[in-house]
């Protein structure tokens, strides 16, 4: 079974995206790959096909909560072996020509598929061509994501994992038949696993429902009700490197599902997703945090304690005459490299606080009176905003 690729992925967006995000997401890929756009090209409609899911699962907050907790798996239908991919033996192009047939305005035939889909993805069946013939299935893998704060990305942290994962159901070693049943031929496909169905000028065909698709019927497990796969809690400790980024994904071999018939287990996905801090921002390696000085502070220069995210502090000097937005870089006191040794820099972004006359002392106010008499003019009055 191939591996299925991450929903986010597919979509080109972050876990934390809105659903407004990923509507727009799907929406562009979805004109990017549509079959009328890219007739007979097998690969556009493989790539639509997989944004069409994506989209299905990730616009949907309940379908979304359970992919993010238990990954693809979720949407095995009965169980984490070989499960539909894309549209569970309905006939694409047909449904496709249906919907051009209505309507000319691509903006409307995405609004008419998004309903097709969510008809069709309700009704679709889970295939198990591997149990006629118990090939070797790699289990699915598993995307959990991990929230950790930046100090602890920067730290870096062990923490321990409850990993919901399908194992081998053991009464019927994954097999999913129970002991001594007999096999039979299924009466409702006579065999051939398909089941077809023509309405108007639409044909569907599409894997019976009763035997899914193995043409052939026995007794499941009633430990497994034969699926083979049993879901379990399993603990994983996963320690995350310092540096780890949002998004970052560390992969735990062999903690995926469990695969079926000999086939290897999965892989476990953490997916790094890091709360804002109130401080720092962090852009790559570099963090950035803003300084408040007075207009004296930037007139003089000044040196100011600027707090680091390991708990110590930096004497940080700032010169005489900086901009309001001028920044100073402090070499090495940013985020741990994940990939390369040593850390990114701190920038200093230096804000000047201009009071305003109401906020100054009478005599504040006559020295700033002075102060303008004896102060030099600007050196030229307007200039382009980008050549400061
Ligand atoms: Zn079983
Ligand atoms: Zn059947």
């Amino acid at each position: 079974m191939a591996t299925k690729r991450d929903y986010y992925e597919i979509l080109g967006v972050s876990r934390n995206a809105t659903q407004d995000e990923i509507k727009k997401a799907y929406r562009k890929l979805a004109r990017k790959y549509h079959p009328d756009l890219n007739p007979n090209n097998k690969e556009a409609e493989e790539k639509f096909k997989e944004i069409s899911e994506a989209y299905q699962v990730l616009s949907d907050p309940e379908k979304r909560k359970l992919y993010d907790m238990y990954g693809h798996a979720a949407f095995a239908g009965a169980g984490a072996g070989e499960e539909a991919h894309g549209f569970g033996g309905i006939n694409f192009e047909d449904i496709f020509g249906f919907s051009r047939g209505r309507s000319s305005d691509f903006g409307s035939i995405f609004e008419d598929l998004e309903d097709i889909f969510d008809a069709f993805v309700g009704g679709r069946r889970r295939r198990t061509g591997g149990r006629k013939t118990y090939q070797a299935e790699r289990g699915e893998d598993i995307y959990q994501t991990l929230t950790i704060s930046l100090e602890d990305a920067y730290h870096g942290k062990t923490v321990t994992l409850e990993v919901p994962r399908y194992v081998i159901c053991e009464k019927c070693a994954g097999t999913g038949v129970k002991a001594g049943s007999e096999t039979k031929t299924c009466p409702t496909c006579g065999g051939t696993g398909m089941v077809g169905r023509t309405s108007g000028f639409i044909h569907i065909s599409q894997t019976c429902p009763n035997c899914s698709g193995t043409g052939i019927i026995q007794e499941p497990c009633d430990a497994c009700n034969g699926r083979g796969l049993v879901m379990t809690k399993e603990t994983v400790k996963v320690k995350t490197p310092p540096g780890v980024d949002n998004g970052s994904k560390l992969r735990i071999p062999g903690k995926g599902h469990s695969g079926r018939f000999g086939g290897p287990s999965g892989d476990l996905y953490v997916i790094i997703n890091i709360t804002p801090h109130p401080l720092f921002e962090r852009k790559g390696d570099n963090l950035y945090i803003k300084a408040n000085i007075k207009v004296t502070e930037a007139i003089k220069g000044t040196e100011i304690e600027v707090p680091l995210l390991n708990g110590k502090t930096e004497k940080v000097k700032i010169h005489s005459g900086i901009q309001s937005g001028g920044t100073v870089r402090v070499h090495g006191k940013g985020m741990p490299r994940l990939k390369s040794k040593g850390y990114g820099d701190l920038i200093v972004v230096v804000n000047v606080e201009i009071p305003s006359e109401k906020e100054l002392s009478r005599k504040a106010k006559k020295l700033v009176d002075e102060l303008d008499n004896e102060l030099p003019p600007v050196s030229k009055r307007f200039e382009k905003p980008s050549e400061r």
